[in-house]
């Protein structure tokens, strides 16, 4: 059988190595606070907001809420984030994507002070990521580092593919991989022959939104196999963009939906705060 990559777990270490980084801050008077915006009342990401307040919580981390509503105007939330820009105390603003169809994304996304675009969606964190300098990292890729670090995975001179390449996780995770040292390769929707690519893979990560796509046929045997999809079955039951049952016989060591890749996300979010208080 594979190793299961234990995102909770994995996840949880995270969460508590913070806490006591944020209460060593705490003691030198360095509180840390991040403004969390969500326009409209979109069930989905009012779960995600409520679980990254709690993860505040948890840590020591101060949390602002912005909940605006769906008829905000585009200028209206720019201005809400200039403010937030200039406020000392605040170090880290998150907007909640997606945002009503209204609002350009992309604009508001710009307006955020790179300094405390603990997202890592900002186009100077991008750029910097892509040229290896300091910045902030998407959160999703930057977990599925330490997915692979801390279950002891080298990265380094393996053949790499990432299936996806979304802004948020297929290239910033391509970039990461690179960055550690790994051969990359990104497929997607027009990748010619999508089974032999990803068969080169020692390391693949699926960042499709297909439910359940990637079957053994698309797996080299002893491949290290990270599922980023998350869905809700027939059942009503949540699983990835990987065959969890039909993949897990061929792979060493494979990330499960529910509990993998998905509690990464707010822990880096938290890492991402902390190093922002720190640096402001
Ligand atoms: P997206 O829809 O923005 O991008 C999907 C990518 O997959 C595209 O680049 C597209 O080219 C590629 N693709 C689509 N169909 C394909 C096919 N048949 N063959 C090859 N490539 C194909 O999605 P995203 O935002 O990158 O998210 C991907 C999945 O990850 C979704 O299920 C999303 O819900 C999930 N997700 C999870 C987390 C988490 O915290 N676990 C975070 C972000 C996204």
């Amino acid at each position: 059988m594979p190793q299961i990559i234990d995102g909770k777990e994995i996840s949880t270490a995270i969460k508590e190595e913070l806490k006591i980084e944020v209460g060593k801050l705490k003691e030198e008077n360095i509180y840390i606070c991040l403004a969390v915006i969500q326009v409209g009342n979109d069930p989905a990401s009012s779960v995600y907001v409520g679980n990254k307040k709690k993860a505040c919580a948890y840590i020591g981390i101060d949390s602002l809420s912005f909940e605006l509503p769906e008829e905000t105007t585009q200028e209206e939330l720019l201005k809400l984030i200039r403010d937030l820009n200039e406020k000392k105390e605040v170090n880290g603003i998150l907007v909640q994507l997606p945002l009503p169809k209204h609002i350009d994304e992309d604009e508001v996304i710009r307006a955020i002070d790179p300094k405390k675009d603990v997202d890592g969606f900002h186009p100077q964190s991008v750029g910097a990521l892509c040229i290896g300098q300091h910045g902030f990292v998407s959160c999703t890729p930057a977990g599925i580092i330490q997915l692979l670090k801390r279950s002891g995975i080298e990265i380094a001179g393996k053949e790499c593919v990432v299936i996806g390449r979304s802004n948020i996780v297929g290239k910033p995770m391509a970039l990461l991989l690179l960055r550690e040292n790994g051969t990359v390769t990104v497929a997607h929707s027009r990748t010619k022959d999508l089974k032999e690519v990803s068969k080169r893979a020692d390391i693949l990560v699926v960042a499709v939104g297909r439910p359940k796509m990637i079957t053994k046929e698309y797996l080299k045997e002893g491949a290290v196999v990270i599922d980023v999809g998350i869905h809700r079955n027939e059942n009503n039951k949540l699983c990835g963009d990987v065959d969890y049952d039909d993949v897990a016989p061929v792979c060493s060591a494979i990330t499960p939906v529910p509990g993998g890749v998905g509690p990464m996300t707010i822990a880096m979010l938290m890492h991402n705060c902390v190093e922002a208080g720190k640096a402001q």
